[in-house]
């Protein structure tokens, strides 16, 4: 780290500060408003918005623009415009105009849809999203936008994000004027992103074509040595990989994010970067960027970041904790202050979190599902797929008191008192953490831990907004309309939580217990995204989102259609790759290591005729009949794969992928797993766990 963060910090960006430096006041004032307050913005003011961005972005060393946007596949999308424009016939001048800036058209016809629209009308708009700072990377300003087709319809991830936003202010305003609060005029949803990844060097990731294609390993018998002694979670960072961090910390610094934490994951090789939370499409956007920038500075480094739920089997998968507020005029809402269980307040929007995960389980199972953290979700790891909110005791024994009309007698404060004289007392927080909880209120936001480490997180923020502002809708509705509006408050939470503690969870997420528990609760339990998928289009799911605009139905069901195509897309090449491998390097490499084996009998019999060829004949022995079950097992997985791909309907097809194909994928896996323990390293045609997660 050569400069000084100060210095650089947002140096990048397109932000508050330079807009104030560089646009006429009035100009500003009016942006700024729109920013601030989510209304609409005064389409005059744009080619003066537009000029400046422009030669901001000069200065920065831009030549190009382009409308970054999220759609459908996951991943960001960006086409480069030339600030040039033709003067007479040999000179250009760089212009860039509002309309421009507004507005972009493009042909969105190879991007996902899920026949929202037809090859025919292939027309698709993005549109300038002022909330979200403009900023210059690689000679390009870039413009955040929101994507939409011909007819309107949202194609990306933002929109509907933006709509949850709003739909969750108008309605957690209405909450806090029956408290009193008259002057609040907008309620911000807050989100932390803690971003968990690994990094593998380059040249070993070059030799796994499971890698490159599939981004997690489909074979690879586990290491002597996995995670087991817990030595890598906060251990002290390896040179190369601090290099690493220290790069990518300014460079995220530059774009003006907030990268603060960083260290060493539980798996080997896993590590984690956390930025101050922001504003929730803020956040959605750093957090994209984060993503990229991994991947960029890590090949700077010689190094891949692998940004997959489960690269490796037999050690933990990556997540993205989403961690998630509500802030208005500053203050956050989910504060519990002191005294909690004389927050009234707090209580009421506590209880509109608990109903809302309570009564969108589903939506919020869906918002997470995807091909990649089914090895997370439910499968033995953190966190479980039932969804259960961890609110530790002390709100626990507030809720119970409540429900139960019993008094609630206080959390003690307890201080700690190492009894070392040098270190100083300090005080205790009142509830501990639980870390296999799927949502666990951390002191002052709620921590949504399922999202996967690869996967956008504007979805799953979307289903939170939107859900907690339907919770917010219905308890408003009562509120204001009573006679006593007191009363009916504590009515409202005591009801809530009654009929919501369900949701309730404190306990150990792994155990078979809770499932038990969780069945007999009547909680669901999504175990896959295909079991998650069926549930999206629920009569309840279409009611929520449409009724406050955050997606019509045509919107909804062309994002079902596209996450069963997606599931059944990545299966399709995992189980390509795994054909390829098994084909071409695995059954080959053991076919020759059985060669040299039986030449060496051979040659020694040659010498000697007496002497013993027992170890040769049990290794061939073994050897041959795990080739031969990969061999079949290829077979095996050649005909139901293009069984499943001859399938027209997304869901069926969805549905063979996953219970048909996986497991002969598994087969296919363990058979080649154990021949690579029984085969000579040199004869082993790619890197082993070992070499891929202790050689960084
Ligand atoms: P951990 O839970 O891992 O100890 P922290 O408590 O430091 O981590 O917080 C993790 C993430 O939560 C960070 O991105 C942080 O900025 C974010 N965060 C902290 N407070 C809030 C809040 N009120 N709303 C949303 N995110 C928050
Ligand atoms: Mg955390």
């Amino acid at each position: 780290m050569t400069n000084k963060i100060t210095d650089i910090f947002g140096c990048m960006v397109f932000n508050d500060d330079v807009m104030r430096e560089r646009l006429p006041k009035e100009v500003y004032k009016s942006l700024t408003r729109t920013i601030a307050t989510g209304k609409h913005i005064d389409p005059t003011i744009a080619d003066v918005v537009a000029n400046a961005m422009k030669d901001w972005a000069v200065e920065k060393g831009a030549t190009h623009y382009t409308h970054w946007f999220q759609p459908l596949t996951g991943v960001t999308a960006e086409k480069h415009d030339a600030f040039i424009s033709p003067v007479g016939t040999c000179k250009v001048v760089m212009e860039f105009s509002g309309k421009e800036l507004i507005r972009g058209e493009s042909d969105a016809s190879s991007f996902p849809s899920g026949g929202l629209r037809a090859t025919f009308e292939a027309r698709g708009y993005t549109a300038w999203d002022p909330a979200s700072y403009a900023f210059v990377k690689d000679g390009t300003l870039y413009i955040p936008t929101a994507f939409c087709s011909y007819t309107g319809e949202a194609l990306d991830a933002k929109t509907p994000l933006l709509r949850s936003m709003d739909a969750i202010n108008t309605q957690a305003l209405r909450i806090l004027r029956l408290f009193g609060d008259s002057t609040s005029n907008h309620v911000d949803v807050n989100v932390g992103g803690e971003q968990e990844y690994f990094i593998i060097d380059k040249a070993m990731y070059d030799r796994r074509k499971d890698l490159v294609y599939a981004g997690r390993t489909l074979f690879g018998a586990p290491a002597p040595k996995g995670q087991e002694l817990e030595d890598h979670y906060f251990g002290p960072l390896k040179t190369r990989i601090a290099a690493f961090m220290s790069d990518l910390d300014e460079a995220l610094w530059r774009m003006g994010i907030n990268s603060k934490t960083k260290h060493n994951e539980a798996a080997p090789a896993q590590h984690e970067l956390a930025p101050i939370y922001a504003n929730a499409n803020i956040a959605v956007d750093q957090n994209l960027l984060i993503m990229e920038y991994m991947k960029k500075i890590a090949e700077k480094h010689r190094l891949v970041c692998l940004l997959h739920e489960k690269p490796y089997a037999g050690v933990n998968g990556s997540g993205k904790h989403n961690n998630w507020s509500l802030t208005a005029g500053g203050k956050n809402l989910l504060d519990p202050g002191k005294t909690p269980a004389e927050n009234r307040q707090f209580l009421l929007i506590l209880a509109a979190v608990l109903k809302a995960v309570d009564d969108y389980q589903e939506l919020l199972r869906v918002s997470v599902a995807h091909a990649g953290n089914d090895h997370r979700l439910g499968a033995n790891e953190a966190p479980p797929a039932i969804i259960s909110i961890f609110v530790g005791e002390e709100l626990n024994t507030i809720i119970d008191s409540i429900v139960d009309g019993t008094a609630y007698k206080g959390a003690k404060k307890a201080m700690m008192d190492l009894g070392i004289p040098t270190i100083p007392v300090f005080r205790k927080d009142t509830t501990d953490r639980n870390r296999t909880s799927p949502l666990a209120f951390t002191g002052n936001k709620f921590e949504f831990r399922m999202p996967g480490s690869s996967q956008n997180i504007a979805f799953p923020n979307t289903v939170l907004n939107t859900a907690v502002a339907e919770s917010f809708r219905q308890f408003a509705d009562r509120i204001e309309q009573a006679e006593d509006r007191e009363k009916e408050i504590a009515r409202v939470i005591r009801e809530t939580f009654a009929a919501h503690r369900r949701i309730l969870f404190d306990g150990n997420g792994y155990s078979d217990e809770w499932e038990r528990e969780a069945a007999r609760r009547g909680l669901r339990n999504l175990k896959t995204s295909v079991d998650a998928y069926f549930t999206f289009m629920e009569p309840k799911n279409v009611a929520l989102f449409s009724s406050f605009g955050v997606m019509n139905e045509v919107e909804m069901r062309s994002r079902e259609e596209i996450f069963f195509e997606n599931y059944s897309k990545i299966i399709n090449i995992e189980a390509l790759t795994m054909i390829v491998m098994a084909s071409r390097d695995y059954i080959p490499a053991v076919e020759g290591y059985i060669a040299y084996i039986a030449d060496a009998a051979a040659k020694k019999r040659a010498v000697c005729e007496d002497v013993s060829c027992a170890v040769e004949r049990d290794i061939i022995r073994r050897l041959s009949e795990l080739n031969g079950q990969a061999y079949s097992a290829v077979q095996r997985l050649r005909d139901v794969e293009t069984q499943a791909a001859s399938i027209a309907d997304v869901k069926d097809r969805a549905t063979c992928y996953c219970n048909r194909v996986l497991p002969v994928m598994e087969e296919l896996r363990r058979a080649v797993d154990e021949m690579e323990t029984l085969t000579a390293s040199a004869n082993w045609p790619v890197p082993t766990y070992g070499d891929m997660m202790f050689r960084v």
